[in-house]
């Protein structure tokens, strides 16, 4: 489902092979309400050959794959000659980082007025600019979404987090978010103030 070495999730596309798309090829994120565990996603996501098509991701998959942890490739350890599990080493690599205060994402809170961790699942909506995207998040804590302005790295990347980002200085509602249309057209004509992005864990 998650490839960790190439930062992809694997779809399928009706008009040819498998799709491997990045975490920011994803549109729309939405919680399924019947499945409660584990949860699923349902996801819309811009495909290579020029369609968006619904996929369905799992909680782990969403939030916790991009990690590494749920990989089943294996490589060999020089030190002991053995094959390892590659999931053990990255596991390992991501509990150190957070342990040191990092986080694999992070946003900016508008009604909280702070930065805070995230996992992929609290993406709402993700609408790619011209040299960023713009995502609404919906807090973790507040519940109430925000919009930032990041790059394509933020998002892809675990642990990348930008400096700085823009920020729509209003909460928006989740409901209001589903156009994904109207979401362009009103980002087009929203001013974004910079903010940072310190975590305070
Ligand atoms: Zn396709
Ligand atoms: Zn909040």
């Amino acid at each position: 489902m998650y490839d960790p070495l190439t930062s992809t999730y694997s779809f399928a596309c009706p008009s040819g092979p498998v799709a491997k798309v990045p975490l920011s090829a994803f549109r729309l994120l939405e919680r399924l309400p019947a499945a409660a565990h584990p949860a699923l996603y349902r996801v819309l996501f811009e495909c290579r050959c020029g369609r968006e098509h619904v996929g369905l991701v799992s909680h782990d998959d969403l939030d916790w794959a991009p990690l590494g942890t749920a990989s089943t490739v294996t490589f060999k350890n020089l030190l002991t000659s053995r094959d390892d599990f590659l999931a053990t080493e990255l596991a390992d690599l991501a509990a150190s980082r957070i342990r040191a205060g990092e986080w694999p994402w992070s946003f900016y809170c508008c009604l909280e007025g702070r930065a805070r961790p995230m996992t992929p699942s609290a993406f709402a909506v993700i609408a790619p600019g011209e040299s960023s995207l713009a995502v609404a998040v919906q807090c973790p804590v507040c519940r109430a979404v925000s919009v930032n302005l990041v790059s394509r790295e933020h998002v892809d990347l675990p642990f990348w987090n930008d400096r700085s980002i823009g920020v729509v200085a209003h909460v928006f509602q989740r409901d209001a978010l589903r156009a994904i249309e109207e979401f362009r057209a009103e980002l087009h004509s929203t001013h974004f103030d910079e903010r940072r992005l310190d975590l305070e864990l």
